[in-house]
């Protein structure tokens, strides 16, 4: 596999279908079509045979960004929540009073906490020029879980309000599916972690 540069006004492209997505709608996704359409061997990016290797080392850094900016969307979901919560009466005093939802919104906090300085620790082994193949692949395989987790609890407190599309968080659960799906799903991150820690047959 190689990659090549493809500019968009090449005769022969076209974007065939706009997909609608579940979430993430600000950005659009969409099957692309080439028909007999060239471009010169100058275009080819890097070497001519190592697309899939060049891809894989750009995944890397794909799957770090993600976990990053993942901790940083789950925080603030957080104290958004948290927020409401304070606001909302419900027999005779704030949703927030109650010890219940305050420990589980406290655990889940602790758990980005524990995400973020894995980031940290990412970003340094990035910086010092170590392969970061296994942080990168823990990173976004814990990520997506706990924002998958998170996004779920934030939509229940809300209850009904936060089912209704007018309410952020509806928004941000249908957003937050995505971390375990795209850039590898979390199968792909298992199976790359079963390798490189020996637990293959
Ligand atoms: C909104 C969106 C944007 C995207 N943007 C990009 C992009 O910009 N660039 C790009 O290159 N790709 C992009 N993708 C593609 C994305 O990386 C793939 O969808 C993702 O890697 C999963 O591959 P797949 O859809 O082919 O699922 P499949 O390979 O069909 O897998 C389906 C499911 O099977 C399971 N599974 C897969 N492999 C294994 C395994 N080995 N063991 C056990 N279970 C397994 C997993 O649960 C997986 O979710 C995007 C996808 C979406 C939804």
């Amino acid at each position: 596999m190689s990659q090549i540069l493809f500019p968009t006004d090449t005769e022969g492209f076209s974007v065939s279908r706009k997909l609608d997505k579940l979430g993430n709608r600000c950005s659009d996704t969409a099957e692309l079509s080439f028909v007999d359409a060239r471009v010169p061997l100058s275009n080819t990016i890097g070497d001519a045979g190592r697309g899939f290797q060049q891809q894989m080392t750009q995944f890397q850094n794909e799957r770090m960004i993600a976990a990053y900016s993942a901790a940083g969307s789950m925080d603030g979901a957080l104290r958004r929540t948290a927020d409401y919560l304070r606001e909302r009466q419900a027999f005779g005093q704030p949703l927030l009073a109650n010890q219940y939802i305050q420990f589980r919104l406290a655990e889940l906090s602790a758990e980005v906490d524990l995400l973020r300085h894995y980031n940290y620790a990412c970003a340094d082994a990035y910086l010092r020029g170590d392969d970061t193949t296994r942080f990168a692949t823990i990173a976004k395989l814990k990520a997506g879980r706990l924002q998958r987790e998170i996004a779920d609890w934030c939509l229940q407190f809300h209850g009904g309000v936060g089912y209704m599309e007018e309410t952020w968080v509806s928004r941000y659960f249908r957003d937050s599916r995505l971390l375990s799906i795209g850039g590898g799903a979390d199968e792909v991150m298992l199976q790359i972690l079963a390798r490189l820690d020996g637990f293959t047959a």
